[in-house]
């Protein structure tokens, strides 16, 4: 068995790890379909001293670096961005594969959970709060009840996009399919891969839910 490397160098190599993202800034930034004014309104410093307030005495210039290379983490502390969920059953997702959205409350696929995030912050910026939220990732157990106080607005259980965590139910407005907050997202959420689908619209040939919305990229 080869020799360990000498033990300074295995420092060296661990603080660069510590402090840059091992994804580069423009792959990131075109893989995921975000521009950079998405990093400048995520507030770096403050996201750095929430999540890691032994940091702080890093020099700034690293605490930038370290935010607009990092847009997966900065958005959602503490998700990978990346979906694990392969094999898995509708609605009988790992926990392990899911992230919590910004309310701490509703779930998603990491993928979906990281664009729906950055979305998020546009929607913020340009209304001054969250996007609304009244139901996300269901288990199975509960597409079944949703089924039956709602047979006719919603998926046979086993098939909704909700089971695989790719799919959002919104409020605030957005559910009367009218108003600046639904057409702010039909404007713009497809550019984070989200969208109110075909069959979700007015006369498109399901139940008109304009509440609903699904990450397309992801399916
Ligand atoms: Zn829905």
């Amino acid at each position: 068995m080869a020799d360990p490397m000498p033990k300074a160098q295995v420092n060296q190599i661990a603080s660069t790890v510590s402090v840059v993202s091992a994804v580069s800034f423009p792959n990131a930034a075109t893989a995921a379909g975000i521009g950079v004014e998405n990093l400048a309104v995520v507030p770096a410093e403050g996201t750095v001293q929430a999540a890691t307030p032994n940091l702080l005495a890093a020099p700034k210039t690293i605490i930038v670096s370290r935010a607009s290379r990092a847009g997966e983490r900065s958005v959602l502390p503490g998700c990978s961005g990346i979906p694990t969920t392969t094999g898995a059953s509708n609605g009988q997702l790992p926990e392990s594969s899911l992230c919590t959205l910004w309310d701490s409350d509703h779930r998603l696929r990491a993928d979906a959970a990281v664009s729906l995030a950055k979305l998020n912050i546009a929607y913020k910026q340009e209304f001054g709060n969250d996007i609304c939220l009244t139901d996300s990732y269901r288990t199975l157990s509960e597409q079944y009840a949703v089924r039956a106080s709602k047979p006719t607005l919603s998926a046979v259980p086993g098939t909704s996009e909700h089971g695989w965590g790719l799919a959002v139910d919104l409020c605030d407005g957005v559910n009367t399919g009218t108003g600046a907050r639904f057409q702010w997202l039909a404007d713009n959420a497809s550019s984070y891969g989200w969208e109110n689908p075909d069959w979700a619209k007015s006369g498109g040939g399901g139940p008109y839910e304009p509440w609903h919305w699904e990450y397309a990229a992801g399916q």
